[in-house]
């Protein structure tokens, strides 16, 4: 399973001060770096897939949602149920280090009910 997010932090009306631009291979916008990049290279990934007629996979999900800033409360229910049934689930959130290194924890945040 491929999962991404395709909401961001920022505030309607900031695009105007920091409009969307591409230089070079390079494109520069408000949430580009999260996370329309981990959505571009999913939607890239199953195009290329497709395009070679690569099917050495049992099922390839792909799971996109629209509330991760808001920890997902929508979202959740989905990503919960189709976790465990994977072998193996990767996000395409990006990471702060620009490195080849693969991330395998991070931080995260969680919401508890005091009675
Ligand atoms: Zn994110």
């Amino acid at each position: 399973m491929l999962i991404a997010h395709m909401d961001t932090v920022y505030l309607k009306g900031m695009l105007a001060k920091q409009p969307f631009r591409v230089d070079g291979n390079r494109a520069y916008g408000l949430g580009i770096g999260d996370d329309k990049a981990g959505v571009a290279v999913i939607l890239h990934t199953v195009a290329m897939l497709k395009a070679l007629n690569f099917r050495e996979y049992g099922t390839l999900t792909v799971l996109i949602n629209g509330d991760e800033e808001i920890s997902s409360p929508a979202g959740r229910n989905q990503f919960s149920k189709l976790g465990p049934e994977q072998d193996l689930v990767m996000s395409h959130e990006g990471s702060p280090i620009a490195n080849d290194n693969l991330s395998l924890a991070t931080a995260g945040i969680a919401a508890v009910t005091l009675k």
